[in-house]
């Protein structure tokens, strides 16, 4: 029997999502997946498992509600979600019909807008941005038709760069009401008061998506929130699955977002944050770093001289970065999570080694 001829085509064809973890490497230095460099220690308060759980943690809903601060955003605003990753599976099949619908993403950008909408059967529309991450408002106007879904990641994953409120507002007035834009806010802890919140109240056809895994440090538990107006979570709702969150992941989330505990990761985020500018302060001082992107976010985007070179020679050593040397316009570039200093640091000495052993010129010298 050939099993082979009963696979949906486009699965047969797909060329699935080569995550960080993936792709592996040895070593002690893991920058290259965005995770938070500190684990915060819980323990389960709960450890009975016979039982299925909440559908819906109301704990979480009510906690999360708190965290988010604003006065027009209640539960009922709110899905829980085995990570954004499922929030955007979720979307894309809640949202588009095979065959007729499309979806519109921009990149270089996150990647899984273009997998999910592959495995569903979804058509994408790709419009890239310009050169300094800026929108082609031209493109998107003349490709809107049959465009149901637009992911915008703010800020964007792997340049760093937030696009302006201004430049939103300005898209959400493009795409008039006929399609929802869903801004996927993976790291936007990591730039305090840049969130769209308040505009969700005004778009209906606005929808937010949010994380644990990034600046909560808890990418291992699989947690993150679709915020958007209750009709929109209650369609969501249908075709989630019945028990998405495991009773361990509820226990935990719900901890992690008591009050001191979200004062933890803020002071973390705090320190990610200086570590990033530390970090730029030596890597500018290399001749073979050709640009660092201007970053919000705990990671940055650098492009060098000899960056496959770089990569290989940094992995090798136990530093493992993440290459994005393929993406759209990203020729040699690589992007460094941020890690704690001392990892930061261990970078850097590798930079040094290496400058060092090639006799090229270091340009540190002050
Ligand atoms: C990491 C990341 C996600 C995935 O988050 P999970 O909640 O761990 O699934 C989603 N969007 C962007 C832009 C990310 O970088």
């Amino acid at each position: 029997m050939d099993i082979k001829k009963l696979v949906r085509n486009k699965i047969l064809k797909l060329i699935p999502y080569k995550s960080a973890r993936k792709i592996g490497g040895t070593g002690d230095v893991w920058l290259n997946a965005n995770e938070s460099p500190y684990n915060n220690f819980f323990f389960l308060k709960n450890n009975y498992f016979n039982r299925y759980p909440e559908p819906q943690s109301y704990l979480i809903l009510k906690r999360y509600v708190n965290y988010l601060n604003n006065s027009k955003i209640s539960s009922k605003n709110l899905l829980i979600s085995r990570g954004s990753d499922e929030a955007i599976d979720l979307l894309i099949r809640a949202f588009c019909d095979p065959n007729k619908d499309k979806i519109m993403f921009f990149p270089p950008t996150y990647g899984m807008y273009h997998i999910s909408s592959k495995i569903i059967g979804i058509k994408s529309i790709i419009i890239t941005t310009f050169k300094n991450g800026n929108l082609n408002f031209k493109e998107i106007k003349k490709n809107i038709d049959y465009v149901k879904l637009i992911f915008l990641c703010r800020p964007n994953n792997p340049t760093g760069k937030i696009l302006s409120k201004k430049n939103v507002l300005h898209l959400l007035k493009c795409i008039n009401k006929r399609s929802l834009l869903i801004v996927d806010e993976a790291y936007i802890e990591f730039i305090f008061d840049k969130n769209l919140l308040k505009y969700l109240y005004l778009y209906p056809n606005l929808i937010i998506l949010r994380t644990m895994s990034k600046a909560f440090s808890l990418a291992g538990l699989r947690c993150g929130f679709i915020i958007a107006n209750s009709f929109i979570i209650k369609i969501l709702l249908k075709i989630i699955a019945p028990y998405p969150l495991s009773s361990p992941v509820i226990d935990i989330v719900s901890q992690a977002l008591l009050k001191k505990n979200i004062v933890f990761m803020r002071n973390k985020v705090l320190i990610i944050n200086s570590n990033r500018i530390w970090l730029i302060n030596f890597l500018k001082k290399f001749f073979f770093v050709k640009k660092i992107f201007n970053s919000s976010a705990n990671y940055l985007l650098v492009c060098f001289y000899y960056s496959n070179f770089i990569f290989k020679y940094l992995w090798d050593n136990g530093i493992i970065l993440r290459n994005q040397n393929k993406n759209y316009f990203l020729k040699n570039c690589i992007r460094i999570s941020i890690g704690t200093k001392l990892e930061c640091l261990k970078l850097i000495m590798k930079l040094k080694n290496l400058s060092y052993n090639l006799k090229i010129r270091y340009c540190c010298v002050k």
